[in-house]
């Protein structure tokens, strides 16, 4: 306690508690190295608190929270809901590991998502990031062939789409195909036989929207029927591939490509790590088509947006292929220190708890339907080649030449200039080079989604006007 006539910490030149403002910012644009950023430009962007859909900077500015702070928000920040689950379970313990031990409350989960995933997929693996998942899926389906009942160890390789992205460790970025960010790391990554972009906007010449699907599920057999001794499986981000631009597959592929792994004997991955958990409108994308995969991949929103934890469904058939006593060394050798967390385990209990108390799902048609009212008006800005809505996932494309379809260079960065104008607004979003994308909380009211989706639209017009 401070007496009168003693001087204050700042008053004796000692450094107040804690950085300043500006220390912050500093350190942020010198010492931190963020993802996916070019650090040479950075400029801060710093967000202390957030409520709901709402964030808020070092200034007290509030954002609205327009893609989910990356894909992964669910019912908003700062749930009292999720927030007391975490904090119950700290009462309890932080921390277990998943190696040869459990806790209850991981165990809850992993029961909770059996029964909401599609029929067959009875395991759950738990890991801490998206890429892991798919990590986890990729080895487990490799080392099924060497060990299932008929052994086929040459199926080694993965078909795996053009554009796809699933994470950035180096067996997720082997089956990714995005360009601009896999290119570089090209010596590293092995070898994938490669499918389509099954995408619904550029479609071949002479293809017609309804023939989308079977044009690219014909090319699709080709390959699986070439390859199909030494494919282990085929790798797919269902109805939406996110970071290829929330490109959307035409419908019927998704249930045409399980189809296919099923007539030619290969597993089924589903990365349903950005689609997943009700933003396509229900619980998981592979429903739209009923279709159920070998392996699901779970991350992003599986803790409502609230700590890393990851999932990876398999079904009876692939985990009975891991039996047998030790020295059969027929263990899946793989782990991650923090997989399983009961901190995160807690938070995922607490959101799937969220969907029936507040009927989330139910809520969702009013709420893409209002997007999609948004999403015809801002169509019909000349620069817009295309918008693509799936659930509460929209992307906007802007383009240099609109009946062409072709794009402005990357390095123009409008689908940027955009998203900074929408900024300035009050609104955060954050673009896939042209493509300015809009995926808010499943939690967003209709008049948050309209101010987002009005930020959106003049962002465009500024950023288009020449
Ligand atoms: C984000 C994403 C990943 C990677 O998840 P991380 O948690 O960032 O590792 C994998 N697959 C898809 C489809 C994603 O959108």
């Amino acid at each position: 306690m401070e007496r009168p006539g003693t001087l204050s910490a700042f008053e004796r030149g000692e450094r107040p508690l804690g950085p300043t403002r500006a220390e912050l910012l500093r350190w942020d644009r010198e010492l931190v190295w963020h993802a996916f950023t070019q650090m040479a430009e950075y400029e801060p962007f710093v967000i202390e608190r957030a409520e709901g859909c709402e964030l808020f900077d070092l200034d007290g500015q509030a954002y609205l929270d327009g893609v989910s702070s990356l894909w992964c928000n669910v019912h908003g920040h700062r749930h009292p809901r999720i927030d007391a689950a975490i904090i119950e379970q700290l009462g309890k313990v932080a921390h277990v590991t998943s190696l040869g031990m459990s806790n209850p409350t991981t165990i809850r989960l992993a029961q909770r998502l059996v029964e909401l995933s599609p029929a067959g997929l009875e395991h759950v693996f738990f890991s801490d990031n998206g890429a892991t998942a798919v990590e986890v899926a990729l080895k487990m389906a490799f080392q099924y062939w060497r060990q299932c009942a008929t052994p086929r160890p040459e199926k080694t390789k993965y078909l795996a789409f053009d554009s796809a992205y699933h994470g950035d460790t180096l067996g997720s970025v082997s089956v990714g195909g995005v360009a601009r960010f896999h290119e570089v790391f090209r010596p590293l990554l092995f070898e994938v036989v490669r499918g389509p972009l099954p995408d619904s906007y550029r479609l071949p010449a002479g293809v017609a929207p309804v023939e989308a699907a079977q044009h690219y599920l014909g090319i699709v057999e080709r390959l699986v029927r070439e390859h199909q001794d030494e494919l282990a499986a085929i790798v797919i981000e269902p109805l939406v591939q996110g970071a290829a631009g929330m490109v959307m597959h035409p419908p019927g592929f998704l249930r045409g490509v399980r189809e296919l792994a099923t007539r030619y004997n290969v597993l089924l991955i589903a990365d349903e790590v950005a689609v997943g958990m009700g933003r396509t409108g229900r619980m998981f994308a592979c429903e739209h088509e009923a279709v159920a995969p070998d392996l699901l991949c779970l991350a992003k929103g599986l803790t409502g947006g609230y700590l890393p934890l990851a999932a990876t469904l398999a079904t009876r058939r692939v985990w009975d292929a891991f039996l047998g006593d030790y020295a059969s060394s027929r263990t899946f050798f793989h782990g991650h220190t923090y997989g399983g967390n009961p901190l995160g385990a807690a938070a995922a209990l607490a959101t799937l708890d969220l969907f029936t108390e507040e009927r989330t799902l139910e809520g969702l048609p009013a709420k893409s339907a209002r997007l999609a009212e948004h999403l015809a008006r801002i169509a019909q800005w000349p620069q817009v080649g295309d918008v693509r809505q799936c659930g509460l996932i929209a992307g906007i494309e802007l383009v240099r030449d609109r009946s062409g379809k072709i794009g402005y260079d990357w390095s123009e960065r409008r689908g940027l200039r955009a998203c900074h104008s929408a900024i300035r607004q009050g609104v955060w979003l954050r673009p896939l080079g042209n493509v300015v994308v809009i995926m808010p909380p499943l939690s967003i009211s209709l008049e948050q989604l309209d101010r987002i989706c009005r930020a959106a639209e003049r962002g465009i017009q500024e950023a288009t006007i020449a």
